[in-house]
């Protein structure tokens, strides 16, 4: 099965907002084993998505819609599918009810348009908003199949989710179940990756093996298809172990796992706290821990310390290593995680320094970097980084070799 999505909306053509829905799609029906071939944005009008819909009838076996499903004027997706497959729109009661409902919770009068909502294709399965009003529509006619999502994304998503996905595996495989699983790796590039495992790429089938590269990480999504859950899982499992034999050693997580998130999750597996003084990234590794829930437990604090004299007088880098090694130094970086662990009274200390670019700093070129982590029992550990002129992607990527750095020591028996 082959699919197109089709994104309906005049604010997407006007660079207004960004078609992330279809991004999303995509990634699911991956997982499903279903080939996107096209991505189309269309505008607000019924002349040119008709003309859309033909074309990806001549092109696709699933044609999955998104936005244009609300209550006013423009919204005219379902109209023009509707128009285009010769059938109708008829009530949903359901959906009428839980409109009704909304307005009554909210205390508002229902104006007539918001009826409109609840009209679906005759013949479709509905698909229930769990976080709005418009319903969305499952429509198989001859050969091809029709979905119909509401454009909101935190409608869109979980409707996708938990309504289309079941039918759509329940289409595709009659009885069997498709299991994902991702592998999370960082410190290897992507194509370093695909050569150390490229005879078991060429030989996949069941199960697929899936790669993904982004912001420095790597993804490798293992999909297999088997007529129960466990013996999908079991599949799995024998992939998952030829691909750890060979490049096990950058795994850093599963799944929706962030190096952020693993790094709160094994420090607090140890019971270990963190404090951080950071210069280039001035904050951004503490708010990266901070997003992940549950991060109170082991950051405990930090300083921003950009300036050379806020290193000296505030944090208590002696002044001597500063005018010997520079700040950009390995000397400099270490001194900051030990001042700054000592300062907070902390298991781990961080110290981050460096030219973030786009210009070079004391003669060094933008994007060398420094990271010193200053572990428990006078373990210290200093890595140096030679990245872009890309500021503020250096300065992500070096919070994230500085997750990587921890989650590794922690996870190698480096517990001492
Ligand atoms: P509504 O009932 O809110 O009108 P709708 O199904 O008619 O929903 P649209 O009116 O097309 O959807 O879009 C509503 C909002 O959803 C947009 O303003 C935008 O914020 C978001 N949205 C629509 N399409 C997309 C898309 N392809 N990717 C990301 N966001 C989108």
């Amino acid at each position: 099965m082959n699919a197109e999505i089709i994104a309906v909306g005049s604010e997407l053509l006007l660079g207004q907002i960004t078609n992330t829905n279809a991004r999303y799609i995509s990634s699911q029906l991956a997982e499903l084993g279903i080939n996107v071939y096209y991505h189309t944005v269309v505008g607000d009008n019924a002349d040119r998505l008709k003309d859309a819909i033909q074309l990806a009838e001549s092109r696709a076996d699933l044609i999955i819609f998104s936005g244009g499903l609300g209550p006013t004027k423009d919204d005219l997706t379902k109209e023009t599918i509707a128009h285009h497959l010769q059938t109708q729109l008829v009530m949903d009661d359901e959906a009428m009810i839980s409109i009704e409902a909304f307005f009554k919770r909210i205390n508002r009068p229902m104006t007539e348009n918001n009826k409109k909502q609840a009209l679906v294709l005759e013949n479709c399965q509905v698909l229930a908003n769990h976080n709005g009003m418009a319903p969305g529509m499952f429509y198989s006619n001859l050969d091809k199949i029709y979905i119909l999502l509401p454009g909101p994304p935190k409608e869109m998503e979980p409707m996708f989710q938990l309504e289309a996905k079941p039918l759509l595996a329940k289409w595709l495989n009659q009885g069997e179940v498709i299991v994902s699983h991702v592998l999370r790796f960082y410190g290897i590039g992507e194509a370093e990756l695909e050569t150390k495992i490229h005879d078991l790429l060429d030989v996949q089938s069941n199960p697929t093996i899936a790669p993904l590269a982004s912001d420095g990480e790597v993804m490798l999504r293992i999909t297999a298809k088997a007529s129960t859950d466990q013996e999908a899982k079991g599949l799995i499992s024998q992939t998952e172990q030829l691909l750890m034999d060979r490049v096990g050693t950058y795994l850093y997580g599963y799944n929706d796992d962030s190096l952020a998130s693993r790094t709160v999750e094994v420090l607090q597996e140890k019971n270990w706290t963190i404090s951080a003084a950071e210069s280039l990234t001035a904050g951004l590794f503490q708010s990266e821990l901070a997003a992940i829930p549950g991060a109170s437990a082991i950051l405990i604090g930090g300083m921003v310390t950009y300036s050379i004299d806020s290193k000296i007088t505030q944090l208590g880098v002696p002044q001597e290593i500063i005018e010997e090694h520079g700040v950009v130094s390995g000397e400099c970086a270490v001194a900051m995680a030990m001042r700054i662990k000592q300062a907070f009274n902390t298991d781990i200390g961080v110290g981050l320094t460096g030219a973030a670019g786009p210009s070079s700093l004391e003669g060094k070129p933008a994007g060398t970097v420094w990271i010193a982590i200053a572990f428990p029992n006078g373990i210290v550990k200093s890595h140096e980084l030679h990245l872009s002129d890309m500021r503020n992607t250096n300065r992500l990527r070096v919070v994230k070799r500085t997750c990587y750095e921890i989650i590794r020591h922690l996870t190698n028996g480096n517990d001492s």
